[in-house]
């Protein structure tokens, strides 16, 4: 699903040029749940926002299902990006004066969707990460964890192939850190290939391959022994699969 051969990034500061990333070679197959993990400044941001199409490398090939990410115009990025990945970050990122319930529409709102069906869809998405019972609340009323669990529910109603997460629960608390990781391994066993930055050892030890970074480049590729904390009752996800 994707391949990355000899991916170098350099940011340009006035005279200053900054190689971020120094010549990176990996591949991920679909359904993975992989985490990137590595000192501060070795490059995992920068690596993400490259797989996520929000930015390009400077020298290498970026193939995503077959599509080559370097060739491919703004315009057709930012469709893949809408089509394929959604995005969760360490500070959230919702809109502030909004509902739980409108900032998980938007996304739906952006693409045309009619009223009724945004509505349906982003009250199953909140149903799914367990937060039926706070749909009208606005993000400075709901805990870290529960915020979390709405930026979720937003990435999720586009039904995206890749779940791209840059350090998820670097805000939260241990309980609610677990309760994220719950829900991204149920999210992963409905095939989503789900991609984390995180610099907890305790939180990478749910994913399935761990990705060490050191000085922009892989310093190590370890196949971990993957931790379950599925609960009993599964979440109803199938609404959020894609089909593609
Ligand atoms: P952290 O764990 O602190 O988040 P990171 O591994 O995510 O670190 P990056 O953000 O990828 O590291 O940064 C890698 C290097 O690139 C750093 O030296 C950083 O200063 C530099 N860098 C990142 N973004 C930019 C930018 N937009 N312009 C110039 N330099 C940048
Ligand atoms: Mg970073």
């Amino acid at each position: 699903m994707i391949t990355l051969n000899n991916i170098v990034k350099i940011y340009k500061t006035g005279d200053i040029e900054l190689k971020a990333l120094a010549g990176v070679n990996l591949s991920i197959a679909k359904g993975e749940f992989v985490s990137i993990m590595g000192p501060s400044g070795s490059g995992k941001s920068t690596m993400m926002n490259i797989l996520g199409c929000l930015d390009t490398a400077t020298f290498g090939e970026y193939f995503l299902d077959g599509v080559n990410i370097n060739d491919t115009s703004e315009d057709e990025l930012a469709d893949i990006r809408n089509r394929k990945i959604g995005f969760i970050f360490q500070s959230f990122n919702l809109l502030p004066r909004t509902t739980a319930l409108e900032n998980v529409e938007l996304p739906m709102l952006y693409k045309g969707i009619n009223l009724r069906k945004r509505r349906e869809k982003a009250l199953k998405a909140l149903e799914a990460v367990g937060l039926s019972e706070r749909i009208d609340h606005k993000p400075n009323e709901l805990s870290g964890g529960q915020q979390q669990r709405v930026a979720i529910a937003r990435s999720l109603v586009n039904n995206p192939v890749i779940l791209m997460a840059d350090e998820p629960t670097g805000n939260l608390d241990s309980k609610s850190t677990l309760e994220i990781m719950a829900i991204f391994q149920q999210l992963n066993a409905i095939g989503i290939t789900i991609i984390l930055v995180t610099h907890e050892p305790d939180v990478a030890k749910y994913s399935q391959r761990i990705i060490h970074f050191k000085d922009g480049v892989i310093d190590e590729d370890e196949i971990v022994q993957h931790r379950s904390l599925a609960e009993s009752e599964l979440l109803d996800l199938n609404l959020f699969k894609n089909e593609e």
